[in-house]
């Protein structure tokens, strides 16, 4: 694989950054996750849009403009001759020294782009669903961090993962201190009760997922009622249905929560149609390279 890395292509052997890098040293940078299949990238733009915003929240200047970004990232998929790539952008503070203060990164950011491929759950996952818990370790107050921000600190994250993976279960769901659902440790969660999907709002410390907000989309251009709502486990343990969103993911039916089948424990008749339409669509909407 070839991979972009601060201004050249190189084959990924090659692609090595520095000790001092504080993306590396402190988690001090950011990324993002897209996706481009058959040929075309989805959501660009948007994907870029959100990762400018979190570089600028956590002042990390980036000279380049977004839409040299774009080139950017759309010429490493083609030099990569696939049609269908898990794209990962990351850019941090730069190099600086062993401590923390970002005016020692006199550098440049760091921009990396790497053009690959990912599966985060087997196929037969889509059919049969997954199984999650709830994690005790909770979504970080947005007076302590942003839930915007997608930084390279996963940690929180990753411990639910770690709590969901030490019960035997595939992910796990994070609640706000006062015990809210807010999303899973890299998907948005949504749950259906007859014709109306409810996912809990942003404002209650949850990334805005471009696949959340394109699955909103899709649902009520298919007459699906769809509302952003605040809700507790007690409400996903009596939904019809459940599935998460993302990236990755793409869209996942929930088939076990904390012990609990959902509905009749397999995937619902409106999870399935939209999983149906969000591949299509998929397929058919990006920008090409
Ligand atoms: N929440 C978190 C914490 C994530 O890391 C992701 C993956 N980017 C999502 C939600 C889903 O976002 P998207 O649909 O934009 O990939």
């Amino acid at each position: 694989m070839v991979v972009y890395l601060n201004g050249t292509y190189v084959e990924q052997e090659k692609a090595c950054i520095s000790v001092w890098d504080h993306g590396l040293l402190y988690g001090d940078g950011v990324f993002e996750g897209i996706r481009a299949y058959n040929g075309k990238i989805f959501k660009l733009r948007e994907h870029l849009v959100r990762m400018y915003k979190s570089a600028h929240s956590l002042q990390i200047k980036m000279e380049m403009p977004i839409e040299e970004m774009e080139k950017v990232i759309l010429q490493t998929c083609s030099q990569n001759g696939l049609k269908d790539y898990y794209i990962r952008v990351i850019i941090s503070r730069g190099t600086g020294d062993l401590g923390i203060d970002p005016r020692k990164c006199k550098s440049s950011p760091t921009v990396i782009v790497i053009a690959d491929k990912i599966t985060l759950y087997p196929e037969h996952m889509y059919e049969t669903g997954l199984t999650i818990i709830t994690a005790s370790t909770q979504k970080l107050p947005a007076a302590v961090f942003s839930a915007q921000i997608k930084s390279l600190n996963y940690l929180p994250n990753i411990k639910a993962k770690i709590e969901a993976i030490n019960a035997g279960a595939d992910e796990a769901l994070m609640l706000t201190s006062e015990g809210y659902a807010t999303e899973c440790t890299t998907e948005n969660i949504f749950i259906v009760n007859g014709n109306t999907l409810s996912t809990p709002p942003i404002h209650l410390g949850l990334l805005e997922g471009v696949t959340r907000n394109t699955v909103m989309e899709l649902a009520k251009n298919e007459g699906i009622e769809v509302c952003e709502k605040i809700f507790t486990t007690h409400d996903i343990y009596t939904a019809d249905e459940c599935f998460v969103t993302g990236t990755g993911a793409e869209l996942l039916p929930v088939r076990i929560i904390d012990g609990r089948a959902i509905g009749d424990g397999k995937p619902g008749p409106v999870t399935k149609k939209l999983l149906n339409i969000y591949r299509k669509f998929v397929s058919e909407n990006g920008t090409p390279f």
